[in-house]
């Protein structure tokens, strides 16, 4: 079985064999991705990663020969953001405050005897509270929460989709925006893109923004060609709707492969 974990009523979901099912909580945000895409970008991409998991589960034999559900949670739209804050409409919650929120949801499934949680991570931001959570709610209410990062970045047929010389791109770039135009290509404004880099980075040096040597990067550490504070990394003005959408297609294969190995241990 899968399902929207909110269609249930509330008979239905105690029917729900808990020991054998998967629930996939995917994690957005509120923040700026440049001049060209919306501030909605990763709680957009997140609801698009769900409806495409669940298609193409429900599609996948192998799936259907497991004795598994998946109940897939409401996007959590806001996350925590505050290397964008400065930038205009981005809203992010206090990490005490996400760190509850995210304990606070496993608690809840927990209490109804859900073992198995998945948080689906569609700002990287959220990666690292996401991960403190997995391991406190794991020690504390014996919830197995594993974590998928959604975008196929690395993926070969996702780095070939990258404009060359575009070697930077990653937050509100190319990619990013890209898939958003593969969703509803009316919210971005592709004319006002200006490309952005990380003024730390220096080739062939360990200082990076995440790297052995690292400081965690905030928007402003990313500047245009004239050192304005752009909030960046990549060069949007490639992006196109076939790119988005081979992108999210792969995404989702990859986290489909990460859940389809998860059912084998549950
Ligand atoms: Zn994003």
């Amino acid at each position: 079985m899968i399902k929207e974990y909110y269609n249930l009523t509330r008979l239905q979901m105690e029917q729900v064999g808990k020991n054998k099912t998967l629930v996939i909580v995917p994690l957005g945000a509120v923040e700026q991705h440049g001049n060209q895409a919306p501030l909605g970008t990763d709680t957009l991409i997140a609801g698009e990663m769900v409806k495409r998991i669940r298609t193409q589960l429900g599609e996948n034999n192998e799936f259907k020969n497991q004795d598994v559900n998946v109940l897939t949670f409401p996007v959590i739209p806001v996350g925590y953001s505050v290397e964008h804050q400065n930038f205009c409409g981005s809203v992010s919650f206090k990490p005490e405050t996400y760190y509850h929120i995210l304990y606070d949801i496993c608690d809840g499934l927990g209490r109804h005897g859900f073992k198995n949680i998945v948080f689906l991570i569609c700002h990287g931001g959220n990666r690292a509270l996401a991960e403190v959570v997995s391991r406190q709610a794991r020690q504390d209410l014996g919830v197995k929460v594993f974590l998928i990062a959604s975008g196929a970045f690395s993926s070969p047929r996702v780095k070939a989709t990258i404009s060359p010389g575009n070697e930077m791109d990653f937050h509100g770039g190319e990619m990013e925006t890209a898939m958003v135009m593969a969703i509803d290509e009316s919210l971005v404004d592709l004319e006002s893109s200006v490309p952005g880099n990380h003024k730390y980075t220096r080739k062939g040096k360990k200082l990076s923004f995440g790297g052995s040597v690292a400081l965690p990067w905030m928007g402003e550490d990313f500047i245009t060609e004239e050192g304005k504070p752009i909030g960046i990394g990549g060069d949007p003005s490639g992006a196109t709707a076939e790119k988005g959408e081979i992108i999210l297609d792969e995404s989702a294969k990859e986290a489909v492969q990460g859940i389809m190995e998860i059912a084998e241990i549950i």
